[in-house]
């Protein structure tokens, strides 16, 4: 039975003061959480993880928007896996369709960054996703299996369930324009399926599979309630703590 999880992603949103004034009034959702089954969490901008990790510390799942795949170097301006590692952080999101676009993240090197975070114990949210053109082409399936295939390259069998996968069509994220619950599904379907080939039925459904895309409080229960969607993955209505706190509360 896959437990139902439901992540937040700041972006680049909050300074650690606000995301003080978050946390305070968040962390006590974590009973309701556990007390209900699901997980639940908030990957946030690095210099909020800190402050983040000491308000929430287990009470909710506190995770890293991205990460390098090498230990250290001459990396200007990117973190490692082994410093998020020292200050507790045990989930990471990877391959975010605004890091494809804007960082040149291809799924080659979401790889490298998911086997890193594996060998560390991290558990990793791959996000994989096709544009609005790939999507009235047609060619969704095509193009996910391919990020999906490459970005668990070389990913052992026994650690294959460990990767949490969060479909995200480009043209829903932060657009307001979601895509139905009978897209979201069918895609999340055919990943499992993919993930079957690469692996085995057994693996696939331990897997995890997240739907995001412009979710609200008022929309989240419809995803959920798809036999293949076990989560979501949730931008702006994760921002405020109340719209945050109805999320879990509009499953209940
Ligand atoms: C996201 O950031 O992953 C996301 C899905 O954003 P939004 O919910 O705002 O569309």
């Amino acid at each position: 039975m896959r437990r139902k999880l439901l992540l937040g992603n700041w972006k680049m949103n909050k300074t650690p003061s606000e995301a003080v004034e978050f946390c305070k009034e968040a962390k006590e959702l974590g009973k309701l959480a556990r007390a209900n089954k699901v997980d639940m969490g908030i990957c946030v901008p690095y210099v909020d993880l800190v402050p983040v990790k000491k308000i929430l510390k287990k009470s909710l799942i506190v995770g890293a928007e991205n990460c390098h795949y090498l230990e250290k170097g001459a990396y200007t301006g990117e973190i490692s896996i082994p410093m998020l590692k020292d200050i507790g952080i045990d989930w990471c999101i990877i391959g975010h369709s605004e890091r494809r676009t804007y960082d040149n993240e291809t799924s080659e090197k979401c790889n490298k960054k998911i086997l890193a975070l594996l060998a560390n114990g991290i558990t990793p949210v791959y996000c994989c996703g096709e544009s609005l053109e790939t999507f009235e082409a047609n060619k969704t399936k095509e193009f996910v299996e391919e990020q999906i295939v490459t970005g668990f390259k070389d990913v052992s069998y026994d650690d294959a369930a460990k990767v949490v996968i969060a479909y995200e069509p480009i043209w829903a994220i932060g657009t307001g324009k979601n895509a139905s619950k009978e897209i979201a599904e069918d895609i999340c379907g055919f990943i499992r399926n993919v993930i079957t080939k690469l692996y085995d039925r057994k693996v696939a459904n331990k897997v995890r599979i997240l739907y995001g895309g412009s979710v609200k409080p008022a929309t989240v229960k419809e995803y959920l309630t798809q036999k293949d969607i076990d989560g979501a993955l949730v931008g702006g209505a994760s921002l405020d703590v109340n719209s945050y706190k109805e999320l879990l509360t509009s499953l209940l």
